[in-house]
């Protein structure tokens, strides 16, 4: 077993359980992609078991802080099989679940997810990728699910020098599949779709949509990043009178369309732009337009706390408009999937968009990930996504 040696006062983070060493903190070793190490302080004493990954900047993620764990296939099947079971006493209504959400269930860099009986994984670092084989019939034997099909196309895959790979794993079948949530169904494919086909994180502020809008009777909604359109159905089949809905995919908007049909809701009651989210709210408010309810739920726009303050430029313009564009007593329903901007900064960037919109609003509720992504306590950078629910005070 090869040891990685920390530089004196590196080890502070993995005492408190953080799963990351970073090459900084590195005095010496060295070992193969995925390889497990023994991560020991300048001293010389255990910390952690970890997997090594030599290209990245993320250089050991760790996989266990007990001395007497052993790394291997075992290892894997029980935390595999704690995740699930976890999935299983939250008994989500949903046939799309996510599995295993990365540091948060004790395995760093990977991501599955369930859509009925066809699994979806993406392999994020060079342990879970050297893992792969027994990580994919851990997953077959313990959901029973037939089929596992490998999302690994993420940029992190990048940062630790592993090709971008595709296609089934275990079993095969059709990759265009149907989500069911909150009696709604949703067509995705989980080959051609963003992610692993869907994003099963925004399930419960979805949900919070509808009851907005059904609560409220709010009538016209714009949905910006609408992707396929999940907030589009929420708010249909809330009763909002129309939804205009804006993404720069056109595929995604294809299949929005399609989900419109699927839930037998009206399409003369949605329009569907494909175009750039920020031209479009400057030209809505060029033309004077306004609506009653507003999402923004954009792409990451800070990865990592280096990019938070161009981000929040991002955010805080984005904000600004979507709150200028709404009705008095409107409501917009804003997010941010970035693990760079924290939830108090978020809410001050949204505070500060509000006073150079000039209007006067209110939190309502405060909204974050579905419990199927949990946040480890020890890992805070897990807690992407946060929400607000703002009013447009009357
Ligand atoms: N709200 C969606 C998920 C949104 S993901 C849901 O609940 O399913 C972000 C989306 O923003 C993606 O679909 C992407 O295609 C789109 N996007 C990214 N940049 C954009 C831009 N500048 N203008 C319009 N859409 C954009």
């Amino acid at each position: 077993m090869k040891s990685i040696r920390l530089k004196p006062g590196k080890d502070r983070s993995l005492h408190r359980r953080h799963p990351w060493v970073f090459d900084g903190a590195i005095a010496k070793g060295r070992a193969d992609a995925g390889e497990t190490v023994r991560v020991e302080d300048a001293e010389g004493q255990f910390l952690a078991w970890g997997a090594f990954s030599p290209d990245s900047r993320i250089r050991v993620r760790a996989w266990s802080f007990d001395a007497q764990q052993r790394i291997d296939a075992a290892f894997f099947r029980a935390t595999l099989a704690r995740a699930i079971a976890l999935r299983e006493r939250l008994a989500i209504a949903s046939n799309g679940v996510r599995l295993v959400h990365g540091e948060s269930d004790g395995l760093p860099g990977l991501i599955v997810d369930r859509y009925g009986d066809t699994l979806v994984a993406q392999f994020g670092s060079c342990g879970v990728e050297r893992w792969k084989d027994t990580i994919a019939d851990a997953l077959i034997e313990l959901t029973g699910c037939p089929r596992l099909y490998e999302r690994s196309d993420t940029s992190s895959r990048e940062l630790e020098g592993l090709p971008q790979v595709t296609g089934w794993l275990r079993g095969d079948g059709p990759t265009a599949l149907e989500l069911h949530e909150h009696g709604w169904r949703l067509g995705l494919d989980i080959a051609l779709g963003h992610k692993t086909g869907y994003y099963l994180d925004q399930r419960d502020s979805r949900l919070a949509c509808h009851e907005y809008v059904r609560r409220l009777g709010l009538g016209e909604m714009l949905n910006c990043f609408s992707y396929t359109g999940g907030f589009t159905v929420a708010a249909l089949a809330g009763g909002a009178s129309h939804v205009t809905s804006i993404d720069s995919s056109g595929p995604a908007l294809e299949q929005a369309r399609a989900n419109l049909a699927l839930n037998g809701l009206d399409p003369a009651r949605a329009t569907f732009l494909d175009a750039d989210v920020n031209a479009s709210l400057r030209r809505f408010l060029a033309e004077g337009r306004q609506f009653d309810a507003i999402v923004l739920d954009p792409p990451k726009l800070a990865p990592t706390v280096a990019h938070a303050e161009r981000a929040a430029r991002a955010y805080k313009d984005l904000n600004r408009l979507g709150l200028k564009l709404l009705r008095p007593g409107g409501v917009l329903l804003t997010f941010s999937c970035s693990g760079g901007i924290g939830v108090e900064l978020f809410h001050k960037i949204v505070a500060s968009a509000g006073l150079d919109a000039g209007v006067d609003a209110a939190i309502l509720q405060r909204l974050g990930g579905a419990p199927d992504h949990p946040t480890d306590l020890t890992f805070p950078e897990g807690e992407y996504l946060k929400g607000l629910v703002v009013m447009r005070k009357p």
